[in-house]
């Protein structure tokens, strides 16, 4: 069943994500999260922004250079420029996009504003990535989708709201089991490793104290997401350092924040 009620009170990840890249789609609870992010880690702006563009980076890479015409994109956000279903469908019109969240305010916009090509499709689920097994289930997957052709598997800046120590591993393994050979795994992921040891220590105190809902992991545990899957060139970067555009200004590591991959299925 679907929930409608949407909660301005509290802060949401996909209003947050909005405010950081200017939008306007959140609430006084959003931007106070925030700005309370932001005061530790003062280029997270810089981090959506970056996390933004390499979605696009990489749909167009699946897309253009690997030949994916179908993508599961879970932790849609609310739609800005450039989603993911407008990326692919402008290299291949013909291609079909599941989008899914848990977000309902995600669901109103993404129904309004997702709209496919005439010759692609487009899907939106509200579910929760804690239940894989319900999202593979889902009937609009099976509608829109060929789970015996290659699918681009989109996590991207959501794995982190997956709390825990190794809770993401089981669940990107029951999607990527899921996929035929020659799907593909994108995902990117917030990290705490280019904080200071005091960024370290006062983030651990946010998340302790149930101000911050952002999961944050290591390299190596956001490698093990991966493992079974061939990394495509560059492999475990920053956003920005995924085959930038030519001419890119590459910011600092420490201003970024957050890795990112993008790897086949063999
Ligand atoms: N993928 C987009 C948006 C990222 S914002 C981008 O990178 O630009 C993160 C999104 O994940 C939000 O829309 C939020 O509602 C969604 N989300 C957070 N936890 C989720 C969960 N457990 N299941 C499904 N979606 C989730």
């Amino acid at each position: 069943m679907e929930r409608t009620e949407i909660d301005t009170t509290v802060p949401h990840p996909a209003r947050r994500y909005n405010y950081w890249l200017g939008g306007k789609d959140n609430f006084a609870a959003d931007r106070e999260s925030g700005d309370q992010l932001e005061a530790l880690f003062p280029k997270v702006r810089l981090g959506a922004l970056a996390n933004r563009a390499y979605l696009q980076r990489a749909t167009r890479y699946l897309a253009a250079e690997a030949g994916v015409r179908q993508f599961l994109d879970i932790g849609t956000g609310l739609p800005t420029a450039d989603n993911t279903h407008e990326v692919a469908q402008s290299v291949a019109p013909e291609s079909r996009v599941v989008y899914v969240d848990n977000d309902p305010m995600v669901m109103v916009h993404a129904r309004a504003l997702l709209t496919s090509t005439p010759e692609g499709r487009t899907a939106y689920i509200e579910a929760d990535l804690n239940e894989p097994g319900a999202i593979l289930a889902n009937r609009a997957v099976a509608e829109t989708l060929d789970l015996s052709q290659p699918v681009g598997l989109m996590l991207i800046a959501v794995l982190h709201f997956i709390r825990g120590h190794g809770a993401a591993r089981p669940i990107v393994r029951r999607l990527v089991d899921a996929l035929p050979s020659g799907s593909y795994l994108c995902a990117t992921h917030a990290t705490s490793d280019f904080g200071t040891p005091e960024q370290q220590r006062l983030y651990q105190q946010l998340l302790d104290e149930g101000k911050s809902d952002v999961w944050t992991r290591t390299r190596d545990e956001f490698a093990a997401l991966f493992d079974g899957l061939d990394l495509i060139e560059p492999g475990i970067v920053p956003a920005s350092e995924w085959r930038p555009e030519p001419g890119a200004t590459i910011p600092e590591r420490s201003d970024i924040n957050v890795w990112v991959a993008v790897a086949r299925k063999p």
